[in-house]
């Protein structure tokens, strides 16, 4: 290929990489998206993390084993009666895999439809505007392309703990803990975060017995205190075993099984277990990404370093997603995406990175936006808590799923949402409310002000916000 086939390259086909190249072509960018991804049978396979390893086989394995656990547990006070329920858990990953398959075909019909060119290999930035290629199938051949304008998108992969390495036997990262082909009987995770308590949750469905190890002393901290508390409580009554303050000093397996041995407090402990899952959090991945002549540096935890518009310290170059700070979340890494697209094609780009939402999808659903009550207290900024448990609204009763709340905390003077936190069902949907009124520096009383539909659960949004004005209709205000 020629030195100026085209206006962007992206390199990196995940969420942040594919959305961004879309975004171009739709702008009129000529645009190639470079991706090594490659399937079992060695088939580009665009999509990054989130539609392989990640967003998308997790949830499709928490809604598999949601359905095993109710149907399970839950069938028989609706009048329900069934045989004994049983899974296959292989049938269960067939679907898994056929969902993945057709969402990583289906970028690969946006590419064809907006005309991007799709490149499988791996890409290095060797000078600005010039990136390398190398094919991913051997008998591919190296080429070397450039354009005005590159965008890194190559995503993040699990940390590692030194000693404690996957080794497909016994000890597994999250990819390959989407991948059992049993349930074991004994699981054990390091690492109390968002994918230890999704993918416990899965295998406990399932029939495993689960126990989380987590290093800190609090229990997910950066979630809202309130909200934490009635996680670890529902969890735990769940038969999760999180044990917190736990340092693992060693792992010593056989084919068999594990036994991790752990320091907490003073003492010394260990616990045996089948599987072990390491979910200790996520690095950039940059390696091989920037050669050493581009001008460009991985700073020292392994991060493109940005400004607000993703812009790196060389012109043209541009890093989004995980390989960036911030949250490593899909959304985010979609919508900075979105907005370098339009910094180069229209010379303006925007991420509200105040209103970008958190989700973990265990049951309860977990979710929030904004500002935490700790951390208004820690700025010192006066606001008004207004909580509305989902037991006291009809949807939620009818439905049987009444654990959780909803929780609005707005300006005290301004009465600004300034956050919401949910626990509960289908918070995932009603946190996108929240996030709406806070984009658009809603008030309180304009979610109290805004009619919603009854019987709903987006009705403890609604009374959460009147709660905040003491005025909830269903709950007595103290
Ligand atoms: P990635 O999705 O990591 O994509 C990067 C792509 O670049 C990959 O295809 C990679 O192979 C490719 N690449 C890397 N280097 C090169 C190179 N040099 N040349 C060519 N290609 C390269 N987030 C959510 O918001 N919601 C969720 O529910 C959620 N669930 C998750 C569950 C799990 C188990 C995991 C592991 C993650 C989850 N995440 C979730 C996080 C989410 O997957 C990431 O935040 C998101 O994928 C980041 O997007 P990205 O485009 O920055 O990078
Ligand atoms: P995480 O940061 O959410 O959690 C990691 C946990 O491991 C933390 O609680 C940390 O204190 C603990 N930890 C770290 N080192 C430890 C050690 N040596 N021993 C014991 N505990 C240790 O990371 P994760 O769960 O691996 O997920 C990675 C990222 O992927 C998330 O931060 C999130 O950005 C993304 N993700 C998002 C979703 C979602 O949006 N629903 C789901 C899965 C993953």
């Amino acid at each position: 290929m020629s030195s100026s086939d085209f206006d962007v390259i992206v390199i990196g086909a995940g969420p942040g990489g594919y959305v961004a190249a879309i975004r171009c072509a739709q702008l009129g960018l000529k645009t190639a998206c470079i991706d090594r991804w490659t399937d079992n049978d060695n088939k580009p396979s665009p999509g990054g993390t989130c539609l392989n390893v990640g967003c998308i086989p997790s949830k499709a394995l928490l809604d598999s084993s949601e359905r095993f656990e109710q149907l399970k547990e839950h069938s028989a006070e609706h009048g329900i009666q069934t045989g004994p329920v049983e899974i296959n858990i292989e049938q269960m990953q067939q679907r898994k895999r056929r969902i993945v398959s057709e969402l990583t075909g289906g970028i690969g019909a946006l590419f064809k439809a907006n005309k991007v060119t799709s490149i499988n290999g791996h890409g290095c930035l060797i000078a600005p505007g010039k990136v390398r290629v190398r094919a991913s199938d051997s008998q591919g051949k190296d080429q070397v392309i450039s354009a005005q304008h590159v965008i890194l998108a190559s995503g993040s992969e699990p940390t590692v703990l030194p000693g404690i390495e996957p080794n497909g036997e016994t000890i597994f990262d999250s990819s390959g803990a989407l991948d059992f082909d049993t349930a074991p009987s004994t699981l054990g995770i390091i690492g109390a975060g968002v994918i230890g308590l999704e993918l416990g949750s899965v295998w406990r469905r399932l029939g495993s017995k689960v126990v989380i190890l987590e290093a800190l002393d609090k229990f997910l901290p950066s979630a809202d205190p309130m909200i934490a508390r009635e996680a670890q409580k529902q969890f735990s009554r769940q038969g999760l075993d999180i044990r917190l303050g736990c340092q693992v000093t060693q792992v010593d397996c056989t084919s068999q099984n594990c036994t991790i041995n752990y320091r907490h407090g003073t003492d010394d402990r260990s616990v045996a277990v089948e599987r072990l899952i390491v979910a200790v959090g996520r690095r950039p991945c940059s390696a091989g990404l920037l050669d050493p002549a581009c001008g460009l540096q991985i700073n020292q935890r392994g991060f493109v370093e940005v400004d607000q518009n993703c812009a790196t310290a060389i012109d043209g170059v541009w890093a989004v997603g995980d390989l960036v700070r911030g949250p490593m979340l899909a959304h985010k890494a979609s919508e900075e995406g979105v907005a370098v697209a339009e910094h180069i094609a229209l010379g303006a780009g925007h991420v509200d990175f105040a209103t970008i939402p958190w989700v973990i999808y265990t049951d309860p659903e977990i979710a929030w936006v904004g500002a935490t009550e700790t951390q208004l207290k820690t700025d010192a900024i006066e606001y008004r808590a207004g909580v509305f448990p989902f037991a006291a609204t009809g949807r939620a009763k009818a439905a049987g799923m009444t654990d959780g709340f909803v929780k609005i905390l707005a300006h005290a003077d301004t009465d600004r949402v300034l956050g919401a936190h949910m626990i509960g069902p289908q918070v995932s949907e009603l946190i996108c409310e929240a996030g709406f009124a806070m984009a658009m520096e809603a008030s309180a009383e304009d979610l109290a002000r805004t009619v919603h539909a009854h019987p709903t659960l987006a009705e403890a949004t609604h009374e959460a916000a009147l709660a905040t004005a003491g005025r909830a209709i269903h709950k007595i205000n103290r």
